[in-house]
């Protein structure tokens, strides 16, 4: 092989360019010895409710309590059920069945490859307490059709935002869309830590008040030795805040870098016999977390890819209806076809900011030879 590895993310890029930045922030941080709750998760739960123009931020452990905790505020436990998709990363169910609820899986838009409002309007029923739609590769989910669904019924839209930090439908921004936006900051995600973190956003003060308690053992404001629900250990580290702190302020520019790596694609593999992404609809504009194509010969160009150099990644290659973890929810091959079919299709191609525009076209070359391959 001649050319160098790609990787589907380079997260190493961005070291040199915030290096001195955020040595001296780590310095400042253990000159002090604030490591939980300190001001920086403070000043990061402020900054991130601005920028996603919520009320509150609460900073949680990872995404997947993200989703737990915001789910368990808006009343989601044993007895009730919570609706979400099955074409998603499993930590979307996992979180769901952490409240003791019975998560109801639900199939995609082929197109959007985001919840299907119709299908979901359809899963919908007395026990219902929430519905998590997943803003899947960086695209916001519907949102209008889902709180016209919702909203009369008294359902709590709870958005799994893991993949579509700073993401636009209108004037909102991912995080504002529903009832409450659940962010991780896992270091591959549009705005990542160097290890685990998540979020929680909202305008409703007794949701968050909740969720700030529960990432704290429960306790009361004010009087930590007060415990007044079952919560846990879930807090955000004064470490990450710090870094994200940082890191929040490149998330716009990041995300444009993306959207232009996306434009990129688009126009130099239009016409080839593969299906791209939709573009964003009118108002809209995605966080581009992924690129991701769809061909049925999925595997067979991935692997050609590979023999180039050139990683990918297909999110996800099992519907969660599928997994053998989740059999006790009782779904079949082809209960969720759109799902299955995506599931067979999907390749995400390499996308991060600081990826070259000539690093882009090598890619396209080498999907554009491969297809002549494989297809023929
Ligand atoms: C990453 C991710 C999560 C979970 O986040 P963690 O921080 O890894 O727990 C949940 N949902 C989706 C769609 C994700 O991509």
């Amino acid at each position: 092989m001649t050319a160098d590895a790609l990787p589907l993310f380079d997260l190493a890029r961005r070291w040199s360019s915030e290096r001195e930045a955020a040595l001296a922030t780590f310095e400042r941080i253990a000159a002090a010895g604030a490591f939980s709750l300190g001001e920086d998760l403070a000043a990061f739960e402020a900054e991130f409710a601005t920028f996603c123009g919520s009320a509150h931020c609460v900073g949680v452990a990872n995404g997947t309590v993200a989703i737990e905790l915001a789910l368990r505020a808006c009343g989601a436990g044993p007895g009730s059920e919570v609706v979400t998709v099955a074409h998603t990363f499993v930590a979307t169910v996992e979180a769901i069945a952490a409240t003791g609820a019975t998560p109801v899986l639900v199939d995609i838009d082929a197109a959007t490859r985001t919840v299907d409002p119709a299908a979901l309007e359809a899963a919908l029923g007395p026990r219902t307490a929430a519905v998590v739609p997943v803003h899947l590769y960086g695209r916001p989910a519907g949102i209008d059709a889902i709180r016209a669904v919702c909203g009369p019924r008294g359902v709590a839209v709870v958005e799994d935002a893991a993949q579509a930090h700073g993401a636009r439908l209108g004037e909102l921004r991912t995080g504002a869309l529903g009832t409450v936006g659940c962010f991780s900051f896992y270091p591959t995600k549009n705005l990542g830590a160097m290890g685990d973190g998540g979020a929680v956003t909202t305008d409703d003060d007794d949701i968050a008040a909740l969720v700030r308690s529960l990432r704290h053992h429960g306790s009361a404001p004010g009087d930590a030795n007060r415990h007044e629900h079952p919560g846990g250990t879930e807090r955000l580290d004064n470490l990450q805040a710090a870094l994200l702190r940082l890191r929040l302020r490149l998330l716009d520019d990041d995300n444009a870098q993306r959207a232009a790596i996306a434009e990129c694609y688009r126009s130099r593999l239009a016409g080839l016999p593969l299906t791209l992404p939709p573009e964003d609809a009118p108002g809209m504009s995605s966080a581009h977390h992924l690129f991701v194509i769809e061909t049925d010969d999925r595997d067979a160009l991935r692997a050609r890819l590979a023999k180039d150099g050139i990683a990918t990644g297909v999110h996800y290659p099992t519907p969660v209806h599928l997994q053998p973890g989740w059999r006790h929810l009782g779904y079949a091959p082809g209960d969720l076809p759109k799902s299955e079919r995506a599931a067979r299709r999907v390749l995400s191609l390499p996308i991060f900011p600081h990826m070259e525009l000539a690093e882009v076209e090598r890619v396209c070359a080498a999907v554009e030879r491969a297809l002549v391959e494989v297809v023929g």
